[in-house]
């Protein structure tokens, strides 16, 4: 079974319950860049997919940045003086802010303040806060709540600890028929926030778990990975294997009801960035495609001049462009099973484009053939068959060597599930033939 036969095969409502449910399990774990909360996480993907786990010391130089301590937590609190845990990490683990230095002391409300943060506008949420870089320690609470504190002393305890340790990435590897890879990356370092982070690793997991069961042209390698500092770690350590990367793409935010959205690679016209505005402009759905900008996601790592990777961003409604974005607001509410089903499969109908496009030549260029006599020409009535005629037609006009499949599917207007599907007819009665393309040497071996 190839990608596209997949695609007809599966129950996507049931796909999009599945995702939701791998969310929600993920949902109450503290994660942050390092720590225990990020290695529970990926032992939960293990369940689904047998991922790899990478270790990297603290302390270890990765290309400007350093790995930093390891940060783990066991609980946090302010209590009031009669005792009260008036914020507490074991309601919300929001209410921290992540990275926090341990902490036991008795303050000030004028102390405390220095210490807490709250968002106005939205006085019943919980920000997210982190302090990765710089040793402090805080609490998060709504601004309702902090707007009830009277001036007392308060106890506050954060028991964290930051010492020497390690950074985990989790990766998967699904080799294919040629080397050339397909990369899929997704943040998995944000604690209770469930577009942002948690929508895209459970994307990235089922998709991985199909593929596992299918034809692949392309080897595919997922990355769940702290910002920032792990992907520039896995780039660090896989600097001399990264011209293998062929396409890639970054998820996150793919779990809310807004449309589809795409930021382009750094190239901009990377067949990556060719395939996804295709699917798009045929999702019949609204969609909105970004240029490249250096902020963002991990594709501004991928993306930065040294590498220059074709690796997008696909998400949904951007960071930062929705008011529950680093908020308690980010919750199970605002995720829904549709959409997470939605983005999936639109992956897959890109992943279908880039599994299927081939170049190939017209064995019949001077004139065209006369599909009449093979039984190709006006066998199928009604306008059905004449699309299918028109992408034939277009299929062995620009089947030069020059044009790939895409090429042609975004030059006619037509699908490229049709085009395939015309090219495929073609080459069954020998008017088109493939370019050859490289195939990995265990793959020949095996044939
Ligand atoms: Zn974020």
């Amino acid at each position: 079974m190839n990608v596209v036969e997949l695609r007809a095969t599966l129950d996507v409502e049931a796909i999009g319950r599945e995702m939701y449910t791998l969310v929600a399990e993920l949902y109450p774990i503290c994660r942050s860049i390092t720590g225990n909360g990020l290695r529970q996480s990926l032992d939960i993907l293990k369940r689904y997919i047998p991922l790899q786990t990478y270790e990297t010391p603290t302390g270890t130089p990765v290309f400007d940045w350093t790995i930093p301590k390891e940060w783990n937590i066991r609980d946090a609190y302010i209590k009031n003086l009669r005792g009260e845990r008036i914020v507490d990490f074991r309601a919300s683990n929001l209410h921290v802010v992540n990275y926090s230095a341990p902490v036991k002391k008795w303050v000030s409300l004028g102390e405390l303040k220095e210490h807490l943060f709250t968002l106005p506008d939205h006085p019943d949420w919980i920000p997210y806060r982190t302090s990765y870089y710089k040793e402090t320690w805080g609490f998060c609470l709504s601004h309702n709540q902090f707007l009830s504190l009277t001036e007392d002393e308060y106890e506050v305890c954060i028991d964290s600890s930051l010492e020497d340790g390690s950074l985990t990435y989790g990766e998967y590897y699904l080799p294919g028929q040629q080397d050339d890879e397909i990369l899929f990356s997704c943040h998995s370092c944000h604690p209770s926030l469930c577009n942002d982070n948690l929508s895209g690793i459970s994307l990235a997991v089922f998709l991985a778990r199909v593929l596992g069961s299918v034809r692949r042209r392309y080897s595919y390698r997922f990355l769940f990975i702290p910002g920032t500092i792990g992907s520039i770690t896995w780039l660090c350590r896989n600097e001399s294997q990264l011209s293998k990367i062929k396409h890639g793409l970054v998820l996150a935010n793919v779990g809310d009801v807004g449309r589809s959205t795409y930021k382009k690679s750094r190239r901009g016209d990377a067949e990556i960035d060719r395939a996804v505005l295709h699917v798009l402009q045929h999702s019949e759905m609204d969609y909105e495609v970004m240029e490249f900008s250096p902020y963002g996601y991990d594709e501004r790592q991928f993306c930065s001049p040294g590498f220059n990777l074709p690796v997008g961003n696909f998400m949904r409604t951007p960071h930062g462009c929705f008011p529950e974005y680093h908020t308690s607001a980010d919750n199970l509410d605002f995720v829904v099973p549709f959409s997470l089903a939605d983005s999936f499969v639109k992956c897959l109908s890109i992943l279908s484009v880039l599994e299927n496009n081939l170049t190939y030549l017209n064995q019949n260029p001077k004139g065209e053939p006369q599909l009449g006599k093979r039984g190709l020409y006006r066998t199928i009535g009604g306008p059905e068959g004449k699309q299918d005629e028109l992408a034939m037609l277009w299929v062995l006009n620009l089947s030069d060597g020059n044009h790939s499949l895409l090429d042609i599917a975004t030059r006619s207007g037509i699908y490229f599930d049709k085009i395939k599907k015309a090219a495929d007819i073609l080459y069954k009665h020998t008017l088109l033939e493939e370019q050859s393309v490289p195939t990995a040497s265990w793959w020949k071996g095996t044939q």
